[in-house]
């Protein structure tokens, strides 16, 4: 009911910046290559999130909004090996209780629908016109919530977070294209098929990056890190992606320090990207509301993995 998903929508959407992460994990799920992310006054008055995916059937649309619909798993085992971002069904439906919520999709061969939701009330659903893929769109955001809405910093800050979140986002997702348009001017252009490296460099704004990939049994790592000579002061500089989803992880984040102060034991932090792939009946993602933080059930495995493969390539480097 409206009042469970007001409370869902305080776990998942704390900030604008969570409303961004879900809407483009959603784009990624639906297979889409490029996506526009629009914002304006730090996501506060406008957040819009296009793509050119596979979009949603008709009939489908207004389960979209519905708590734990999700077209995501079928079975319950499916739970424990699934690849998507998604797959609680919870995002739009906490969302569209705390907004002006819009979503237009088309699905090819299928007409083109618009479902509109005013801060959790009854949807209405009319034919529209548009291409094929997903456009949502969430204005007002917390307009019912004039207590959230106040505990939030300016939008200056929640633009900040958004833009550190798709840098991020697109430093592992170096296949995709995104355009970020920030109160109605073009912020940045990745275009799509880059190389991790490349995307890197341009991201971290640093030319003395290298990269490595890794495997070992189910484990892949791919990353970017910074050479010895650049040295950073935050460990923030440090990006962590599972299966192309950004998290937090201290065990992770150790594993890059480590290695790094091994070779540099008076050395900072580096810059890196770590792209992790692995199975998904390895972790838990159901951890966090906002699934920023992921349980992994072998972690000392993963760990001494990721240590060893940045000490063994920036080994390489010295002498
Ligand atoms: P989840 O992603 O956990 O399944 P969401 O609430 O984020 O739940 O989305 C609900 C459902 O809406 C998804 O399972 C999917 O079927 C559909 N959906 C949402 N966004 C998109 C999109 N951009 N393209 C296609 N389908 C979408
Ligand atoms: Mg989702």
């Amino acid at each position: 009911g409206d009042v469970s998903n007001k409370i869902a929508a305080g776990e998942v959407v704390e900030r604008p910046v969570n409303v961004v992460k879900e809407l483009v994990e959603n784009a990624v799920d639906a297979s889409s290559e490029k996506i526009t992310v629009e914002i304006a006054e730090g996501g506060l008055n406008l957040i819009k999130v296009m793509d050119d995916g596979k979009g949603i059937f008709p009939e489908d649309i207004e389960k979209t909004i519905d708590r734990f619909a999700t077209s995501k798993i079928r079975d319950i085992n499916d739970v424990y090996e699934l690849s998507s971002f998604g797959f609680r069904g919870e995002a739009l439906a906490a969302i569209s209780s705390v907004c002006d919520f819009s979503l237009v999709s088309k699905r090819k061969g299928y007409d083109c629908l618009e479902l509109k939701s005013s801060f959790g009330g009854q949807p209405v659903v009319k034919p529209a016109a548009g291409i094929e893929g997903t456009i949502v769109t969430v204005k007002n955001l917390f307009g019912n919530l004039p207590a959230r809405r106040k505990f939030l910093k300016s939008s200056s800050a929640e633009q900040r977070e958004i833009v550190k979140f798709i840098r991020h986002f697109m430093l592992t997702n170096y296949h995709l294209s995104l355009r970020l348009i920030v109160d109605e001017k073009e912020f940045f252009l990745f275009p799509k098929n880059e190389s991790m490296l490349d995307r890197a460099r341009k991201i971290f704004k640093e030319k003395k990056i290298v990269h490595l990939t890794n495997k070992y049994e189910n484990l892949k790592i791919e990353a970017v890190i910074s050479t010895p000579e650049v040295q950073k002061f935050r460990r923030d500089s440090i990006v962590l992606s599972v299966n192309g989803r950004v998290i937090k992880d201290n065990m992770l984040t150790q594993a890059v320090i480590q290695a790094y102060k091994r070779l540099i034991p008076e050395g900072k932090f580096p810059l890196a990207a770590i792209r992790l792939d692995i199975s998904p009946s390895y972790m838990d993602v159901n951890v966090h509301p906002a699934k920023l933080f992921v349980k992994f059930l072998n972690s000392g495995e993963i760990f001494s993995f990721v240590y060893d493969s940045i000490l063994e390539k920036l080994e390489s480097l010295t002498p």
